[in-house]
């Protein structure tokens, strides 16, 4: 099922996710619905926190993306990373490396913002997948990126907080306009 994601304003995109101990068919059920969001919005990853859920989940995928490389290293060797896609992220820990890289990024709660972030180059990785079994690995190029994405968003951060002043002012108004857009749907739906 297709679910609705939510924009900039929400109180939830600010909230740090809950540790998941069980997988129960409710957060199966979750896992399969934000894939499905993921994919039919073309999105690289997407967090439970995007869908209205605090929880230290995030699904990624980035074999639709052919222009931006990702690299995978398993045990320090290379590897595909079409072998981990499409990927679950559960109670994640990571640790950002390497010397920062500069590129476009983009969020599916802010709809036509695209801004240069700065990161650093690659991520080291420990967390569980879907069967709650411990993965680790380290990421480069895309998949890096978008791992330090979400996990920002499982910690209550969004991409406009890693926004250089400069860049974030340019965006001010629309900003200012979609946070009170969300927050008016807010309230209309509060009150039915
Ligand atoms: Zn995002």
């Amino acid at each position: 099922m297709i679910l609705p994601v939510v924009k900039y304003g929400h109180p939830v995109l600010r909230q740090k996710g809950a540790r998941i101990e069980k997988i129960t068919p409710e957060i199966k059920r979750l896992i399969a619905d934000m894939f499905e969001t993921m994919h039919e919005r073309h999105g690289v990853g997407l967090a439970a926190q995007q869908v209205g859920r605090a929880l230290q989940l995030t699904v990624l995928d980035v074999r639709e993306v052919q222009d931006r490389p990702s690299t995978l290293e398993l045990k320090g060797k290379p590897a595909d990373v079409d072998e981990i896609m499409p990927l679950v992220l559960i109670n994640p820990e990571i640790k950002p490396v390497g010397e920062p890289v500069t590129a476009g990024e983009g969020c599916l709660s802010f709809p036509e913002i695209y801004a240069e972030i700065s990161r650093p180059g690659f991520v080291e990785v420990k967390a569980l997948n879907e069967k709650l079994k411990p993965v680790e690995f380290r990421a480069g190029g895309l998949l890096s990126r978008a791992i330090q994405h979400e996990m920002d968003h499982l910690n209550g951060i969004l991409f406009i907080d890693r926004m250089e002043r400069k860049k974030k002012e340019e965006f001010r108004e629309e900003l200012d306009s979609l946070q009170a857009a969300t927050k008016a749907e807010l309230e209309i739906a509060g009150k039915k």
